[in-house]
C-alpha cells in the first residue's frame, strides 16, 4: 500500500474522501470555499499531498487539512509554477475556470530542471501518482545511462519528454510505495528496474534487478545505493557523488512546518531504532542536498550543515522516544 496516511493531516483527509466519494460525486469536483475566488482552485477531492505547497507555494497553501488556493497567481513565473503543480497533482484535483491556453507549452517545459547550475542534469519528473500517495519522481541524465528514481505517473506526452532527453537506462525504486507505474515506463523506456529484494511484492515480481544483503551497491562510479532499512525493510537511498545528492524516498524528508529534518515513523514498518541506524549511516556521505519521496527539497551550505541536522533529529528522534 502506498503512503495513503503520509502527512499528520492525511488520515482525517483521506477518510473524508472516501466518505464524499461513496456518497456524493458532485461534490467531489467541486471547488473547495476554502480557495480564494479567481481562476484557479482546488477541489474536495485533494488528498493533502503536499505536492502542489512545494511547487507553487505563493500560490497553494493547507486549509482545513488539504490544499486551496490562497493566492491567485500575480505574475507569469506564479501562473507557470500553478499550472506545473495542476498537471503534477496526483488527483487532478487543481482547476482554472477559463481553460488554460498556456498548459501545452508547460506539459512540453517537464521533466523540470532542478538547478541547472548545482544539479545539473538532475529533473523533477512531474506527474505524480495517486498510487504512491504523490510521490516524486527524478530523472538523472548522465553519459553512461539515464536514471528514473521512482515512478511517475505514465503519460505519453512525459514519455516523449523523456525519451528526447535520451530515455532511461534504469528505473531505481528506493521501497516498495513509490513504484506506481513502474511497468509501463519499463515497457516503453526498456530500462532496467532496481528494488531492493526485502520490498519485492506481487506487483514487482518481474524487476530486473533486486538487491539482496545491505550493501553499498554502485551503478558506475558516480552512484551509490545505501540500504537505509526503517521506513521499509528494503528501502535503499541513492547518492549522486558528483553533486553531492541524495535521493531518500520515505527514509527522510523536510518537516512541512519547519526546517528540520523528519521520519514519517508512524508508517515505519520496522523499528525506530533501525531506521535512526539508517540515519547514522548517511553522517558519513560527503552530500548536501536531500531529494525526498515527499515535500520539499533541502539544500544545506555544506556537508557539516548536513550532518548537524541529522544528528540533530537522532537526538530529538531518541529522546522522544526513550531509546537508549
Ligand atoms: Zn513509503
Amino acid at each position: 500500500m502506498a503512503l495513503s496516511l503520509l502527512f499528520a493531516a492525511a488520515p482525517r483527509a483521506v477518510a473524508s474522501f472516501r466518505a464524499s466519494s461513496a456518497s456524493s460525486p458532485a461534490l467531489d469536483s467541486g471547488r473547495r470555499p476554502q480557495n480564494v475566488p479567481g481562476d484557479f482552485f482546488v477541489d474536495h477531492r485533494c488528498i493533502d499531498c503536499q505536492t502542489c505547497r512545494w511547487m507553487a507555494p505563493e500560490v497553494f497553501k493547507r486549509v482545513d487539512g488539504k490544499a486551496a488556493v490562497a493566492a491567485q497567481p500575480i505574475s507569469d513565473d506564479h501562473r507557470t509554477k500553478a499550472l506545473q503543480a495542476l498537471l503534477s497533482c496526483p488527483t487532478a484535483s487543481i482547476h482554472t475556470e477559463k481553460p488554460a491556453k498556456d498548459i501545452l507549452q508547460v506539459q512540453n517545459m517537464f521533466p523540470l530542471p532542478i538547478d541547472t547550475h548545482l544539479l545539473p542534469g538532475v529533473y523533477h519528473c512531474g506527474y505524480h501518482s495517486e498510487d504512491s500517495f504523490g510521490a516524486t519522481s527524478y530523472l538523472i541524465t548522465h553519459p553512461d545511462g539515464n536514471i528514473l528514481v521512482d515512478s511517475p505517473r505514465y503519460t505519453t506526452k512525459l514519455a516523449n519528454n523523456i525519451e528526447e532527453l535520451g530515455g532511461a537506462r534504469y528505473m531505481f525504486l528506493t521501497h516498495r510505495d513509490d513504484v506506481a507505474d513502474h511497468r509501463k515506463w519499463a515497457e516503453r523506456l526498456k530500462c532496467e528496474r532496481i528494488i531492493h529484494s526485502g520490498d519485492v511484492e506481487r506487483a514487482t515480481v518481474d524487476v530486473e534487478r533486486k538487491l539482496t544483503g545491505n550493501g553499498p551497491w554502485n551503478i558506475g562510479a558516480d552512484f551509490e545505493l545505501i540500504h537505509t532499512p526503517g521506513h521499509t525493510q528494503g528501502s535503499v537511498c541513492l547518492f549522486y557523488k558528483p553533486v553531492k545528492a541524495l535521493f531518500t524516498g520515505d527514509h527522510v524528508a523536510k518537516s512541512e512546518e519547519s526546517d528540520d529534518l523528519y521520519l514519517f515513523l508512524m508508517y515505519s514498518r520496522q523499528p525506530v531504532s533501525l531506521q535512526l541506524d539508517s540515519m547514522r549511516k548517511l553522517l558519513k556521505l560527503d552530500f548536501e542536498w536531500f531529494l525526498p519521496g515527499h515535500g520539499y527539497r533541502i539544500h544545506y551550505k555544506d556537508v557539516h550543515a548536513k550532518d548537524s541536522a541529522i544528528e540533530s533529529l537522532i537526538a530529538i528522534t531518541t529522546q522522544a522516544r526513550g531509546i537508549l
